[in-house]
């Protein structure tokens, strides 16, 4: 059993404690919203001086939607690496900014396994191609980035995604979905779905990439920590996927109606969920895409969840092995 990594093919022992959904590099700033922001620090770049203006809402200086440069790079992962980490999972694509030679540069400096996925993100983002395209074509788009490698490299995608869907699933969306869904069912590769983190598209998701014959155990539906809702969880979980925990570090009260949990909360959750037996279908994750999410930037980093996040975990009653399985057992069984 192996997975394609940046450097090639790696066994399913050498995954070892694993993230399951990061961004390296990442460039969201073509997504941002970028009205009702003050126009006087919207365009500054990120510092320590005006960290604190983000401290809200994550998008009120546009800078802080793009992570980039190797050598910095390189030093977070170092710190995900002295905290134990051995794996990320990489589910940056193409409009988002994908460098695969980039990661591979990372992955060699740092010692970190760096994962890739491909398909297309949420609509917003979508390059103009994407609309004329038919569902065959996008298919072959991820069935070549998975079997011969990604643009002109021969560094091949490890997982799907993550495919993006808006808070209305777009026409568009499920084109890609459904391509995801083929390409799954061909390959046996997890799929990694970004959802609206305020409705509740799982169900459609699922029902569109297991209509392709995508099996439920390959795929995650991301970003059910944001607004917790233990009856939806559940009942994605009653369908056999995994769902994903993967905003920890990211405390943002943009208003009552867009407010993110805290991490406490979500651990409190997590622990419910693991006392009802569903231990083996969550993942747990930071999906850093923010500046400020960096050490250098003085966020938390990648090893957050290795740190601190544990720490809660443990004190709420987690157990280590319970906890430790997330990062170990269930990254492996999701993407392998
Ligand atoms: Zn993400």
């Amino acid at each position: 059993m192996l997975v394609e990594t940046a450097l090639g093919k790696i066994s399913k022992d050498e995954i070892g404690v694993a993230s399951s959904h990061e961004h390296i590099f990442i460039d969201m700033r073509g997504c941002v919203d970028v009205t009702g922001h003050e126009p006087d620090y919207f365009n500054e770049k990120i510092g320590m001086a005006n960290r604190g203006l983000v401290f809200s809402d994550p998008y009120a200086i546009l800078d802080n939607a793009l992570l980039e440069g190797v050598d910095d790079a390189v030093k977070e992962m170092e710190y995900f690496k002295n905290s134990g980490g051995n794996t990320i999972i990489d589910c940056t694509l193409d409009e988002i900014g994908r460098n695969p030679s980039a990661l591979k540069e990372v992955s060699l400096r740092s010692g970190v396994n760096i994962i890739l996925g491909c398909g297309h993100y949420y609509h917003k983002a979508h390059f103009p191609y994407v609309k004329d395209a038919k569902t065959e074509e996008l298919a072959d788009e991820m069935r070549k980035d998975i079997l011969e490698g990604i643009g002109e490299t021969d560094i091949k995608a490890g997982i799907i995604g993550e495919i993006g869907t808006s808070a209305v699933v777009t026409d568009d969306e499920k084109k890609v979905l459904t391509a995801a869904g083929i390409v799954s069912c061909e390959t046996g590769k997890a799929i990694h779905v970004h959802t609206d983190l305020y409705t509740e598209n799982g169900f459609l998701v699922i029902d569109i990439l297991t209509k392709q014959g995508a099996k439920p155990e390959k795929i995650c539906i991301d970003h059910v920590d944001v607004l917790l809702r233990p009856d939806y969880v559940r009942a994605l979980l009653d369908r056999g996927v995994y769902i994903e925990f993967d905003n920890f570090g990211k405390e943002f009260y943009v208003s009552e109606e867009r407010r993110f949990a805290y991490d406490l909360e979500r651990i409190k959750l997590l622990k419910r969920l693991l006392e009802e037996g569903y231990g083996e279908q969550i993942l747990l994750c930071n999906d850093i895409c923010l500046k400020t999410m960096w050490r250098k930037f003085g966020g938390t980093g990648y090893a957050h969840i290795l740190n601190s996040v544990k720490n809660m975990a443990l004190e709420n009653g987690i157990t280590e092995n319970q906890y430790m399985s997330l990062l170990t057992e269930n990254v492996k069984n999701f993407i392998i």
